[in-house]
């Protein structure tokens, strides 16, 4: 049944408006740069400039710009979280993805429920409190129910004080009444790509199977908020055609969502192509993001959507992951497997959807986070509270949301810290929390230090 969204992207509206503003002249940006001060978002036009930046000066100052927001809005929080992948099963055929059902080259695997058993309890032992639930489009046989019982598993499994807290979720666009158990199954995000905004190049990568419908995949956020959940992430596979299009189609679909359910997006994934076991796509792209590029954008995304999360994944290197959570990133995986099996079961081998290009343990991500002044913050009070969609929007804009980020952030990097980090980690963890309560306003650092002293007392799971 398809859904009638009245979404389409206009491509006509994205051409004109980078044609008519890559004409902007140095003082329209910088006008530009200290509107978006005003942590209000971008229109269209706004967003079409700034792709045209070049000179290293106004893009010094683009770039500082994002930081500020950044800061202003999250403070120095990252928000970690690792994929479990449960299958490698597919019936499409993306020309990028190692799971493509026409590379026969690959081992399949639908994980066991003691398997993902026990996939969750490698996680937990890591630290992880947060994970991201996903599976090739195709299930095996107890179709999406194979998803939901997934779920379930997930959350059932402890370890001592140790347990996965949040399940996102990111599996194939469904129909309104599979959303609807979906919902019901205690997730937190429901996450799905549109790959590429761009119709024809969408067609030209996927080949084979439902994902070759540009307009099913298109309207699934739609349907996700017609059945009720209203915490969804969207993305973009960069490469597959022009990052300025994207990024602008990418805002069309987020007005879209905001006229029609009165929130957007709670995050954005900036997943750049890199190479894929049997996708020789992968390793060339069509539309090469350069580095430079490549930080532009997310530095733009932050600008463009003050209030939205943005994820880094293991794709980026070390590097280029340090360098984007100054310019806007506020989410990011560590110590990733995309294998099926990867964290507790290598011995099957089943294929990686794409190769990492950071593959640091949480541990060792977790110290270079703290040491770079940064909290690495495993909370997930606000879903759990039911601050999402809407709510969430209705705190974080005012800036309320830091009272309750801030502290959250700090009580479980301490949790972190005590029952899962080695000693380097605990001692320069213990060094950024202690600057982080110093940097703080009054409020959130009486909260804090509450909820810290309640950690170190023994007590877990702390947040307001
Ligand atoms: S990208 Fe997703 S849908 Fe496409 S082949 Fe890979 S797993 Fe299947």
């Amino acid at each position: 049944m398809r859904t009638d969204t009245n979404l389409s992207i206009d491509t006509e509206a994205i051409a004109l408006s980078l044609k008519n503003q890559s004409r902007c002249s140095d003082s329209e940006l910088k006008e530009i740069l200290v509107r978006a001060r005003q942590m209000k978002g971008l229109e269209a036009d706004d967003v079409a400039a700034l792709c045209t930046i070049s000179d290293p000066e106004i893009l010094a100052d683009l770039f500082r710009c994002a930081s500020e927001v950044k800061e202003e809005i999250y403070g120095k929080r990252l928000v970690l979280f690792t994929p479990l992948y449960v299958s490698n099963l597919c019936r499409n055929d993306c020309a990028y993805c190692a799971f493509r059902t026409s590379n026969k080259g690959i081992a399949r695997r639908a994980l066991s429920m003691d398997e993902i058993a026990a996939e969750t309890a490698s996680l937990i032992d890591e630290g992880h409190k947060r994970v991201l639930l996903v599976a090739g489009e195709s299930y095996p046989r107890d179709g999406f129910d194979y998803i939901l019982k997934a779920i379930d598993k997930v959350y059932s499994v402890k370890r001592g004080s140790g347990e996965i807290r949040r399940v996102n979720v990111n599996v194939a666009p469904l129909e309104k009444a599979d959303f609807v158990r979906l919902k019901d199954h205690n997730i937190g995000t429901y996450q799905i790509f549109q790959e590429t905004y761009h119709r024809e190049a969408y067609a030209k990568v996927h080949l084979r199977g439902r994902k070759t419908d540009f307009d099913w995949r298109l309207a699934a956020m739609d349907r996700a908020f017609e059945a009720g959940i209203d915490d969804v992430g969207i993305g973009v596979l960069f490469g597959l055609a022009d990052w300025r299009y994207e990024l602008l189609a990418m805002h069309q679909h987020i007005r879209h969502l905001e006229k029609r359910f009165g929130v957007g997006p709670h995050t954005i994934s900036v997943p750049r192509l890199e190479p894929a076991e049997g996708a020789d796509l992968a390793s060339h792209p069509p539309h090469p993001v350069s580095d430079l590029a490549f930080r532009k954008l997310v530095a733009i995304l932050r600008l463009m959507v003050p209030y939205t999360g943005i994820i880094m994944s293991t794709r980026e290197s070390a590097d280029i992951r340090r360098e984007t959570f100054a310019l806007g990133v506020s989410q990011i995986s560590a110590g990733s497997r995309t294998n099926p099996g990867g964290y507790s079961d290598d011995e099957k081998k089943s294929a990686a959807q794409f190769s990492l290009g950071d593959v640091r343990s949480l541990d060792d991500v977790v110290a270079d986070v703290a040491r770079l002044g940064y909290t690495p913050s495993f909370c997930t009070g606000c879903y759990r509270l039911g601050r999402t969609g809407a709510d969430f929007m209705d705190l974080a804009k005012p800036g309320d949301i830091k009272t309750h980020c801030a502290p959250n952030g700090l009580s479980s990097f301490l949790e972190y810290l005590m029952d899962y980090g080695k000693p380097a980690t605990q001692k320069a963890g213990m060094i950024s929390i202690a600057n982080s309560l110093e940097s703080m306003d009054p409020e959130p650092r009486r909260r804090a230090k509450i909820m810290l002293e309640k950690i170190r007392q023994g007590r877990r799971d702390v947040f307001c």
